[in-house]
Parts: C-alpha cells; structure tokens; sequence
C-alpha cells in the first residue's frame, strides 16, 4: 500500500484533514475479517452460499458507507451512487436467494431486474468522478472510451451476446436478460475507461475502486460464459469469489483516506493529450475487431461479420474524430505558441525578435518602393525611481499602459515593440524624422501615470545595416536623456535647450516642444509652421520682494518674492499671464523663471529666508523640478494654489522631495480655498499663511478670530509657523499677535518693492503682546486714524517716505549690493517701537490701541 503514490494536493489535503495514509484501521480491519469469509463460501454450498454472500457484501457496503461518513469529502454524491449501486446488486443476489435467481417461462426473474437497475447507479456514480475530475475538458478520453468500448463490444457480441441470442435451449427471457447484463458491463467498462483516462494520480481509492469495478464486471461476464457453456445458472466458486472481492474492493475505495481526493478536480496535464498507455490501449482498441474477425473466420467461417464490420466501422469513425480533434488542438496551439514566442509577455507588444524581423522587411520594402523609414528609441524617464518608490507591480503596469496608450495613437505600418526593460523601438515606414518626431510629442501627451519618456529619431540610410539606425537613434535618445529627458532629439540634431538653469535674461527662452500637461487648461496647443520646435516667447518682468515680520521678534526675517508683469508693459494682471502661460503650455516654465528670477536676486541679507511662490500643478511637472537647484535650503516654496485634481500623495511625494533638497514648505492663502483641511493634514507645511480674507477686520470679527484661533491651534500642533496676510489695520496686527499668530505681512508692514526692505521698520507698529488683547469693540481700528508720513521713521530710514525708495539693489546684475558688506543686525535687521522697550515712551509711530487716548 505505500508503494501508492499520493499527488501534492492529496497529501497536502489529508495532512489537513488530520489523517494519514491508511487513516481508518478499525474500517480496513473490519473488511479484512469479511476477506476471511472469501475462502470459506468454497467450503459451503447451497442457501450457506447465498447467506456468506450476503453478509460480506452487506458488511463491505455497510464499511464502504461508514468511511464516506468518516471522511465526509465536499463531493459525496458519487459515493453515495456507487454504494446505492453496489447495494442494489446485493439485493438481487439476496433475492435470488429466494426465487433461485432463475427466469421463469417468459418473465424475467426479480432478481435480476433488480440487479441490472444497479448499472445506471453505478455508471452516473463513476461518471460523476470523472466530471468532477475535469474530465469534461478532455474530449479525447471521451473518445479513447468510446473506441475502447466499441471495440470490445465487437468481442462480446461476438463471443457472448451472438451465441446467447442463438442458443436454442434458453429461453426468450433469460437470452433478452444476459444480453442486459452484458451490455450493462460493456457500458461500465466504457465509463471505467473514461475515468481512468483522466491525468492524475491513480490513489489507493481510485484503484481500489476501477479494480473492485472491474473485478465485478469479470465475474459477470465469467458467470455468462459459464450460463452459456455449461448451461447452468449457478455460479462457480472463482465466479463467487470474485463478486466478493469486488464488494470488498469498492467498500475499501470508500475507506481510503484518498477517496476524499477521488472527485477533486485536478489540473490536467499540459499537453499530455495521448499519454503511451492510452496510445497503447487505442492500438489494441484498433486491432482487436480485426483479430475477432480472423477468429471469427475460423470458428464460424465468419457468420458474425455484420456485427463486426458495424464495429470496425464505428472504431474508423470514432479514431478519425479523434485525429481531426488531435489535430485541430496541435494548430491551435501552435498558433497560441507563435503568439507568444513574437509577443512580450508582459506588456503584449511585438517582442525584440518579431522587431528584427519586421525591421529587416520594412528594409527591405523601404528599398524596393525608395520610401524613407525611421526608426525611433524611446526609454522611459527615471522608470527605476518609478519602480523603486512605487513598486515593481506599478512599474509593471505602468509599462502596460504606456503599450497600450501609445499603441492606441499608432497606425500599421508603424509598428512599437517592446526593446528591452523599459526601453521601446517604433518603426516607422513612410515617415520622415520630423513626422517621426511630431507622432512622438503625441505619444508623449498620452504616456500614463505622469512619467514623461525620452525618445532618439533617426533614418535609415539605404546604404547602410539597419543596425546603424537603431545606433544613431539611441544615440539621439541618450542625448534626449543628458540634456534633461522627457524630450525627443532627432539624431544629428542639437539637443533642445532644457529648462532653463542659468539666469534668466527676462528676454526669452526657446522651449522645444512642450507637452501640454493633462491640467492645462483647454485651449490651442502652440505650434510653430515647422511642427517641431514651439518657441515660446517668455513675457518679461521684474521682481518685488515684500518683507515678512516675525510677530514674535519684530524683526523681518524673510521676504516673499513676487514677479511683476505690468511695470514692464504688460496690462495683464500676474494671474492672467500665468493662465496664459498655461494655456501655451508654459506656465510651469514662467513659474521656473520667476523663482530663478527670486533666487538670482543679488544681496539677500544673509539668514533671511526667500519665499518663493509655485503652483502644486507646476510642481508636478518634471521639468520645473528638474529646473529647480539640488540645494534649496533657504528657500521656502509657497504652494500657491489648491492643489485641484491632482492627486495628494503625488504632491506629497513631490513636496517631500522638495523638503530632501533643504526646501521649507509653506501654504499659501490658507482659507480662501477648497481642500484646505486636506492640504493642511496632508502636507504639513512648515508656515501656514492665512489669507487676507480671513486676516482683513479678523479684529473686530469672532467668526474670522475663530478660524484663526483654529488655525493657530493647529499650527501649535504641528510646530509650523503662522503667517498672517494682507494685515492692513494696526489692531488686526495686535489682534492677531494676540491670538498666537507668529508672522506678518502686508501693506501696513511693508508694500512689495523693488530690493530688500530690511533697513526700516514697518511705519506702524503698536505691538503689545502682553496682557492679551480682548478683542472688544476697543480695539478697533479707528476710522480716523491713518499711516501716513506721520507715522514714519526718521528720514534717514527711508522705507515708507514720501522721497522715493531707493533700492539696496536692483535686479541689474551690474549693480549687485556687495554680499560681503556686513550687516549690522540692530540697526540693519531689526526694528524696535520705542514704544515696545519702554511702554511709557511715546513715539511718533505708536499707535494707541485705547480710543479714548
Ligand atoms: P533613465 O531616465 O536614465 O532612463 O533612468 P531609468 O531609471 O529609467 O533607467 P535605468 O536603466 O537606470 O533603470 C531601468 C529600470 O527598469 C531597472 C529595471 O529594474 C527596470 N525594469 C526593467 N524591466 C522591467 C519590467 O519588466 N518591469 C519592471 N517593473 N521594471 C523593469
Ligand atoms: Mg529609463
Ligand atoms: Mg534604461
């Protein structure tokens, strides 16, 4: 019994069901008392026979249905046939006990219809097996089964059921119910064979079962031989043993631990359509109505010939079938191999081998007709951080995509397989490089997930190997890749010039072929005549920095920096230029500019933070990211905008990076937009700037002062800064001072202007942070009460003066404040209200909180 192989997902089952190979020795020890018994029934005769024949069979039906019940496999429904079946056949034998098992006159004795209604139990009991099996998916074995039934249905016609039916001793009955009986055998020799055909382990259960089966369609088929030779209808003692075992047999198949495994569906074996022990038997299936013919011939000069030539005839059709269908799989398959072996099984484009041979063709027909053909390289931009910050499944997927997108915008000929990796070849027969390079920029819209790719055009020469194309276009990409990616260069072309890193000139830049981002807003594209290169006239402008007041300090720490359109010419408004830009496919470069602009600034007062604005849509764009410098510290990015549709863990990635670089993160006009808890939770920036709408009266408003105290609540938490905006009343500025707020700007502390506005103090400053402020009508601002040159410093501070600001500098290069002039922080830096040191000094500049002072 150990030789009995188990297949994985048997074992795998029974450990889990606790059992182990011969799992029910108490069952198995039961059937071997009742084996015991076999061998007696040859020392008995008569009613002794008949009563030893019932009770081993009733006791191996009885152990058979006690292991389906200790077992209890998903599929019972099998076994419960088979035993009903097999209990059937006992209960013949049992009545034939009684009515001698013999037919009497012209009705068939009771017995043996019983018995006979056992075979259909019995067949959709096997039957149900082997569909359970997953023999339905193998039409062959159905067949093979049916070639193998037919086949010895011509020997048993033959050689049993011909001689039956001519035999002038038995009567009608007894010759119609042999003939029953045999084909009952032959039908469950047929579906017998259907089951064994199926690819999997043969199981001790399984075996136990076909042999238990077998074992009592021999009897059977022994007792009619035996009925026909010796003219009798009782049964010898081999035949009689032999039912026995057969009882035995199928109720140990229901004691194995494997019969919980009998009907499990298995995989089939691939390929293996015609395994050598089923050619064998189909060999055998072949010869065997011809061998009964030989004999046939020689007993009976052949009398039996129709039966034979039916069969033959039957066998030829069935294995003709079975050719066709073999041969109609192997073309199937071979059709699907073919798929596979030319496509990459990753992303289903045409793989590296179908590309060499359909370039060699494209060569080829490029020749003959003289038509150009253009081969382009494309990589996908920094795909390894891609996969590496995302994942090789999404770096999977995104490779998908991109076939997929890019396959979607391409017509035959042209034809994109995939290179290698990340890197993908287009052919391109037809076209020239510029049509090429135009279909790129296309393709480059549409590549999913935000990632951008390079791509390298180059033209086949006719006097040259294709080869060197492919070289000249890789070539062409890795200079795509070296002057910044996510363009394409056409090979023997200069690079396109990249975002821009040197100053900026405030003339123009050239931008070679800028895609219009999925958020630009709708509008027409900018092309120039040639397609190709889109130049993009920059508009000018000049820089303006405003001062921000540390609350806390009275000092200005920093300073924001703003691009000013209109006192260079420009009507527009600054947001109107930018949505312009944007709308040109620029905007994001214009902002680039802007901050290079701010950065480029000559005399920053060291230690003072730069504020910076940038759009979250320009800061997802690879080329302002790239444009901006690997050192940022010092710098902080004010995000200018809500962040709209663009993704949140995209933009916190990207403000994380921003962060890695020394960059500080604030947020722009927190409260005058959608999304602001979100932005808020999410990016967590280092200053929160609240927006003037919120700022403007907060002093005399609990609705504005509540939000604010939120904000601030908020801003402790998270150990960031608070910045109010647009502060323009005196007691707004005490107010919001007094409810925590840590930094100002506006136009009461400075108006942005040319330079740097550290050198004064802001020209209204009644700042008393303790007591607290209650925020009654007493501290209102007072209608009355104005800044103007009265609540200026001293003339010889100039910031606020009626005589005009002269900047410390000026965006002129040539005329930079010398950074190495020292800054003397008192008198430099920092501003004091006399009023703030000594509460009771008076200064032209403090202004009285108490309206009745
Ligand atoms: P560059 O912009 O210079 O092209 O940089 P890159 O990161 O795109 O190029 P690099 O050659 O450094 O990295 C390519 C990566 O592509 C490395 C490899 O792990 C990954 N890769 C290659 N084939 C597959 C694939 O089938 N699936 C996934 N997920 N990753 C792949
Ligand atoms: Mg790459
Ligand atoms: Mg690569």
């Amino acid at each position: 019994m150990q030789s009995f192989v188990l297949s994985d997902s048997q074992r795998e089952e029974n450990e889990q069901a606790g059992h182990t190979w011969v799992s029910s020795p108490v069952l198995f020890g039961v059937l071997a008392l009742l084996a015991l018994l076999v061998p007696v029934q040859a020392l008995v005769s008569g009613v002794a026979t008949g009563i030893l024949h019932v009770i081993v069979g009733a006791g191996a039906i009885a152990t058979g249905l006690a292991g389906v019940l200790k077992f209890a496999p998903t599929r019972r429904r099998g076994w419960y046939l088979l035993l009903a079946g097999a209990a059937l056949w006992l209960l013949g034998d049992l009545v034939a006990l009684f009515d001698g098992g013999t037919t009497t006159g012209s009705l068939p004795a009771l017995s043996d219809l019983i018995s006979l209604c056992a075979y259909p139990l019995l067949a959709s009991g096997t039957l149900d097996f082997s569909r359970a099996r997953g023999d339905n998916r193998d039409h062959g074995a159905v067949i093979d089964a049916l070639v193998l039934t037919t086949s010895l249905g011509v020997v048993i016609g033959v050689f049993l059921i011909a001689p039956l039916a001519e035999s002038s001793s038995l009567p009608l009955a007894t010759k119609a119910i042999g003939t029953a009986y045999l084909l009952g055998d032959l039908f469950l020799l047929g579906v017998l064979a259907r089951m064994y055909s199926v690819p999997s382990a043969r199981s001790l259960s399984y075996l136990s079962l076909a042999a238990g089966i077998a074992l009592m369609l021999a009897s059977d088929t022994g007792y009619q031989v035996s009925s026909l030779i010796f003219s009798t209808s009782r049964s010898s003692g081999l035949v009689e043993a032999g039912w026995l075992v057969g009882y035995l047999l199928i109720g140990a198949a229901a004691c194995a631990a494997s019969m919980r495994g009998l009907a499990d569906p298995e995989p089939a074996e691939p390929g293996n359509t015609l395994s050598r022990r089923r050619q064998a038997a189909l060999v055998l299936a072949l010869i065997l109505p011809g061998m009964v013919l030989l004999a046939d011939g020689f007993a009976s000069q052949a009398r039996h010939w129709p039966i034979i030539t039916a069969g033959m005839l039957l066998v030829c059709l069935l294995m003709l079938v079975r050719i066709l269908w073999l041969i109609s799989t192997v073309q199937d398959q071979s059709v699907r191999l073919e798929g596979l072996v030319r496509t990459d099984g990753l992303t289903g484009a045409p793989n590296r081998r179908t590309w060499d041979y359909e370039v060699n063709r494209a060569t080829e027909m490029a020749r003959e007709h003289g038509t150009s053909l253009c081969i382009a390289m494309i990589d996908l931009d920094k795909f390894k951080l891609f996969n590496d910050s995302k994942g090789h499944q999404a770096g999977d997927m995104l490779l998908r995509d991109s076939v997929a997108a890019w396959t979607a915008q391409l017509r035959p000929p042209a034809l994109l397989a995939r290179y290698g990796g990340e890197e993908f070849a287009l052919l391109a027969p037809g076209f020239t490089p510029l049509q090429l390079a135009t279909v790129l920029e296309r393709l480059r819209q549409v590549t999913p997930h935000g990632q951008t790719f390079s791509a390298g055009v180059a033209q086949w020469d006719p006097s040259t190997d294709p080869g060197r194309a492919v070289a000249a276009a890789d070539e062409a990409l890795y200079a795509a890749k070296r002057a910044g990616r996510d363009r394409v260069v056409i090979a023997g072309d200069e690079p396109p010039a990249g975002p821009p890193t040197g100053p900026i000139s405030f003339t123009s830049i050239t931008v070679k072929a800028d895609p219009i981002k999925p958020f630009d807003e709708s509008g027409p594209p900018v092309t120039s005549r040639r397609g190709r290169r889109r130049v993009h006239r920059m508009p000018s402008f000049e820089m303006v920095t405003q001062p921000i007041v540390d609350l806390r300090v009275h000092q200005v720490c920093a300073h924001e920096a703003l691009a000013r359109f209109d006192a260079l010419g420009t009507s527009l408004p600054t947001s109107e230029v930018f949505r312009q830009a944007y709308r040109e496919g620029f905007g994001d470069l214009l902002e680039l500019a802007a901050i290079q602009a701010a950065l480029d600034l000559p005399g920053r007062p060291p230690g003072h933070d730069l504020y910076v604005n940038a759009s979250a849509r320009a800061l997802m764009t690879a080329r302002m990211r790239t444009g901006l410098p690997d050192n940022l510290s010092g710098i902080t990015i004010e995000l200018s905008e809500d962040p709209g549709d663009i993704d949140m863990n995209d933009l916190v990635r990207v403000i994380n990076d921003l962060r890695d670089r020394g960059a500080g993160i604030a947020l722009d006009d927190v409260g005058a937009g959608a999304q602001e808890f979100a932005r808020l939770a999410m990016l967590q920036p280092d200053m929160v700037k609240i927006d003037r709408t919120l700022v403007v009266g907060c002093a005399v408003d609990p609705g504005r002062t509540a939000v604010v105290r939120g904000l601030v609540v908020y801003a402790e938490m998270m150990g960031s800064l608070i910045c109010a905006e647009g502060a323009e009343t005196a007691a707004d500025l005490d107010h919001l001072a007094a409810l925590g707020v840590t930094h100002a700007q506006g136009n009461l502390l400075a108006e942005p202007k040319k330079g740097w506005q550290t050198l004064t103090p802001p020209p209204a400053f009644d700042f008393a942070p303790d007591p607290p402020i209650s925020f009654a009508p007493a501290t209102s601002f007072e209608p009355g009460t104005t800044f103007g040159p009265s609540n200026t410093f001293s003339p010889s501070n100039t910031f606020g003066s009626s005589t005009p600001y002269e900047p410390a500098s000026t965006l002129d290069p040539s005329d930079p404040l010398d950074p190495s002039t020292p800054l003397e922080p008192e008198t430099s830096w920092t501003f004091r209200p006399p009023g703030y040191d000594d509460p009771d000094a008076t200064s032209p500049m403090v202004i009285r909180r108490d309206p009745e002072e």
